[in-house]
């Protein structure tokens, strides 16, 4: 482009003129035809696209009025003058040298640079560059076209510091937390609930915590997600293996409703539910309760035993007495018989007050024997229960070498029942197993190999069942049915045995409408066996 062309440029601002320019072989004629001429004219003047073109070293001979609105650079300003005119000088170099390098290959250069408004304000500009390129493949002009696109950035940097944000809260958070979409699928997570994957060894913790959740709260999970209320304080306990091995979680959850982002919902308004799920490992807590607990329960349970025995020992005092008593009662009425006969007559009288005095002392010790404390029925997770008698067990345990095989059955159903009567069930029942595994081995002999108590619970639909088993010496086969019979020990009674703890424990197991019995075909010791409805009321 001559000097005569430029100054023409810079004097004329018309793109009319320009076009015509750029479009003429040098002859004057015009290629172009006149209407669509016209009509391509005034597009380019209109649209709202930020346009400039250059020559080959980028001086600007022509720029729309989207150009003059985002650089303020009216076309007497600029007209003549370089595109860099527009750098604010903080672009880097290299940015430069990638467009040159393209377009002055005839390649198309697409990138954002920043720019300085004629006011002096900076602002991003998106900018694409293309070569104009003659008949003969010369690039002869080029063609920049930008928009400011500062607000779009900052609108974006600002949702990705957003993002880091909360990514970081979340990490930072010392309970683990997840996003869950409505297919269960994890989308976000936290550190915490990541070292939850590995800990709990349940594959998905959320789906896992998910299906407790859904289990527990029933119709109210679906009620709560369409009016987006969520949860609080859920607490679930979760088993691992070994006894001690039990861990307590409390859950909390929002749901919160996202519109979908993709270009089928641009005019149809789609969204989905998600779920943040927080997990919160309460164990430490639980186990401080927990001790207080057993604490509490050692106490209570210290004062059942106080009440039972002296229970027994009444009962069993009147047991004792009732026998001589029954055969006074058969002398006396054989005697009633012999009427006529007179020197029997004296000792009728006398047995007659023996049986009397008998009466009333069997009477008097009957008045005295304590009430059994009854508590409340409800609800009963025996695994809990469970748990709870070999806390209650656990020094006995250490002390008699006893290794216990805890195996309880996840999300076992819960029963109705009473708490106290159940406890004192399984406390009788392993308390049973350690004095049995004690006696075979000679306890207070010094002499304590490892025994074994294993203790297992499992369901079915209606069922819920627990094994207690020992490797004890067993219950003969002919003494298996008596066992459950009042004052009947396998043991000498010197040894504190009144023979009532599997009849109280029969009692207890009646009441709450189940079964016990000892396994028949276990031979390595004792094994019982107790089943329970599944939640029915005891009579
Ligand atoms: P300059 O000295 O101009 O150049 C820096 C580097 O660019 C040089 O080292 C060299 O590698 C390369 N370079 C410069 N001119 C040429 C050339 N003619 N041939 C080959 N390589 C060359 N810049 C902006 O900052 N904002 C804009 O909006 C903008 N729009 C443009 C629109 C068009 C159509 C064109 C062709 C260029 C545009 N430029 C724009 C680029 C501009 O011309 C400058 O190259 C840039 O601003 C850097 O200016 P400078 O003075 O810092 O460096």
């Amino acid at each position: 482009m001559d000097k005569t062309t430029l100054q023409y440029l810079r004097t004329h601002t018309d793109i009319e003129k320009v076009l015509d320019n750029l479009a003429s072989d040098g002859s004057g004629a015009s290629t172009v035809d006149k209407l669509s001429h016209r009509i391509f004219v005034e597009t380019v003047e209109q649209v709202p696209v930020a346009i400039s073109i250059t020559d080959k070293k980028a001086n600007i001979l022509y720029v729309n009025n989207e150009f003059v609105k985002v650089t303020g650079y009216a076309p007497a300003d600029i007209l003549g003058k370089n595109e860099s005119i527009l750098s604010d000088k903080i672009t880097p170099k290299h940015v430069y040298y990638d467009l040159w390098h393209n377009i002055s290959r005839k390649k198309i250069w697409q990138g954002r640079l920043i720019n300085r408004h004629k006011q002096g304000k900076r602002y991003l500009s998106d900018l694409t560059i293309a070569p104009i390129l003659n008949e003969q493949g010369v690039i002869t002009h080029y063609i920049g076209m930008h928009r400011d696109i500062t607000e779009t950035y900052e609108a974006e940097k600002k949702a990705g510091n957003q993002k880091l944000l909360i990514e970081s809260v979340i990490n930072s958070s010392p309970f683990a937390m997840v996003v869950i979409d409505d297919q269960d699928q994890v989308i976000l997570d936290n550190h915490q609930y990541k070292a939850l994957v590995s800990d709990l060894g349940k594959g998905e913790p959320a789906r896992y915590f998910l299906k407790l959740l859904r289990d527990e709260l029933g119709d109210l999970w679906t009620q709560l997600q369409n009016r987006e209320q969520g949860f609080n304080n859920r607490e679930f306990r979760v088993e691992t293996k070994g006894y001690q091995g039990i861990r307590w979680f409390s859950c909390a959850g929002n749901w919160f409703l996202e519109k979908a982002v993709n270009a089928d919902a641009f005019f149809e308004d789609s969204s989905k539910y998600y779920l943040v799920l927080t997990i919160t490992d309460i164990t430490r807590q639980r186990r401080q309760m927990e001790a207080l607990h057993t604490q509490t329960l050692k106490t209570l349970m210290a004062e059942d035993e106080r009440v039972r025995s002296i229970r027994e020992t009444l009962l069993g005092a009147i047991h004792q007495i009732q026998m001589p008593m029954n055969q006074i009662k058969a002398a006396e009425s054989i005697l009633r018989h012999k009427q006529q006969d007179e020197k029997n007559s004296g000792l009728l009288g006398i047995l007659q007050q023996i049986q009397q005095s008998g009466e009333a002392a069997v009477a008097t010790m009957q008045k005295c024997i304590p009430e059994i404390f009854q508590t409340a029925v409800g609800p009963i997770n025996l695994n809990q229960i469970l748990h709870e008698v070999m806390l209650l067990c656990e020094q006995r345990f250490l002390s008699n070498n006893i290794e216990v095989h805890w195996q309880p059955q996840s999300d076992l159903p819960s029963l109705l029942g009473s708490e106290n009567r159940l406890r004192i069930l399984f406390k009788q029942l392993i308390d049973n197993a350690i004095e049995a595994m004690g006696q075979a081995n000679g306890v207070g002999k010094g002499r304590h190999p490892l025994q074994r108590l294993s203790i297992t619970t499992d369901t079915d639909s209606d069922l819920i069942y627990v094994t207690v088993e020992d490797t004890g010496p067993g219950i003969p086969i002919d003494k298996r049915s008596k066992v459950f019979e009042p004052f009947y020990t396998t043991q000498h009674k010197g040894n504190g045995q009144t023979g009532m703890g599997l009849v109280i424990a029969k009692e207890i197991v009646n009441q709450h409408q189940g079964l016990i019995d000892i396994d028949a075909n276990y031979n390595e010791g004792c094994r019982l066996k107790i089943s329970f409805p599944v939640r029915r009321a005891i009579d």
